[in-house]
């Protein structure tokens, strides 16, 4: 029940204001977010990929109003590169990105995402990287798949993300199943209508197996987003069936969530990859972890209230 409320909020500026100055937020907002700045975050970097991890790295920030903002965005990834090429973690780190942050909802935003977001993919080959479109609401996903299909002419490794709760996203996985292509599965973490989602938890996830299904019995590479160990024993069972080694399909999971399982599923020899936010801008990517998890809005409201 608290999920959507907490989703709504997420868009609301009045609560972006409040949630932002209340003492004790920066102690549970450290939990899911990595640091503010790149000096942050490159120690995080190397800690987890001197533990066998892989990451992929997520400047934090989406609803931009101005095209400067959307080139600061398209900025603030290609310093990250330029300091991963420095430390040589470009094959150990690669790129999230969310084109709402890179303009995409402004006029002629499409155009302008898909110029923002070409260099930072250009760069990322680069240093021998990748970068992943991740999926935001349904509104925004035709214009994020054409994005992925014109950056891949190029840069066919580029990934891109796919959420169980639409009931578009059957078609999609069989459409992104081909080869070469690198396809994140999530549960999916926005609030979307009964025209277009499941709304029921138990129909998400038999979506979620039925696309794994799909992903798995297809030339691409599955990455499976999600902290489910329901989910994850199920992938394991279907990419056995399907005669998928180790490195044919990767783990993923959040910075600050299950963090033991991160190490335990590598140390199985599973890729694991942790997606570790950074920035400042972290109000949107912070409510959509308190509205997975109930808990961590007693613990959030615990920590406000003690201060
Ligand atoms: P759940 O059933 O929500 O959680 C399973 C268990 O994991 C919970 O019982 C709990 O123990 C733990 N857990 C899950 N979430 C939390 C939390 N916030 N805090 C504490 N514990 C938690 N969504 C998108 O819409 N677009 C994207 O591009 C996208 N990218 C993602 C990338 C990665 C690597 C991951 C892991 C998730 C991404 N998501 C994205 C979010 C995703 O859609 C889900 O909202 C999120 O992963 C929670 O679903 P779950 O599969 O972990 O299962």
């Amino acid at each position: 029940m608290l999920g959507p409320v907490i989703l709504a909020a997420s868009r609301s500026d009045r609560m972006r204001r409040f949630v932002s100055a209340a003492p004790g937020t920066k102690q549970v907002v450290d939990r899911f977010i990595a640091g503010e700045t790149v000096d942050e975050v490159v120690p995080i970097v190397e800690d987890a990929t001197a533990k066998g991890l892989e990451v992929t790295l997520d400047v934090v920030g989406e609803d931009i109003t101005t095209v400067e903002q959307s080139h600061a965005a398209r900025d603030a990834y290609l310093e990250l590169i330029g300091r991963l090429k420095e430390l040589g973690l470009g094959e150990r780190a690669e790129m999230s990105v969310k084109l709402s942050m890179f303009g995409q909802a402004l006029e002629g935003g499409h155009e302008l995402a898909l110029a923002n977001v070409r260099p930072v993919v250009e760069a990322a080959a680069a240093i021998g990287t990748t970068v992943t479109l991740d999926a935001e609401d349904h509104t925004t996903l035709d214009s994020m798949f054409a994005i992925h299909e014109e950056l891949r002419k190029d840069f066919p490794q580029t990934g891109c993300v796919i959420q169980a709760y639409l009931f578009r996203t059957e078609d999609d996985a069989r459409r992104l199943a081909a080869a070469g292509s690198r396809v994140r599965i999530v549960k999916g973490a926005y609030k979307e209508p009964a025209s277009v989602a499941y709304q029921d938890k138990a129909e998400i996830d038999k979506a979620f197996v039925r696309i794994v299904k799909i992903l798995m019995g297809g030339l691409g590479y599955p990455m499976i987003g999600s902290h489910d160990p329901r989910l994850i024993a199920i992938t394991q069972d279907l990419a056995r069936q399907a005669g998928r080694k180790l490195d044919e399909y990767e783990f993923q999971m959040l910075y600050g969530i299950r963090s033991d399982e991160h190490v335990r599923l590598s140390a199985e020899g599973h890729r694991m990859r942790v997606y570790t936010a950074y920035g400042t801008d972290w109000y949107g990517y912070f409510m959509r972890r308190l509205a997975e998890k109930p808990a961590n809005l007693l613990f959030f409201a615990r920590s406000i209230l003690t201060k």
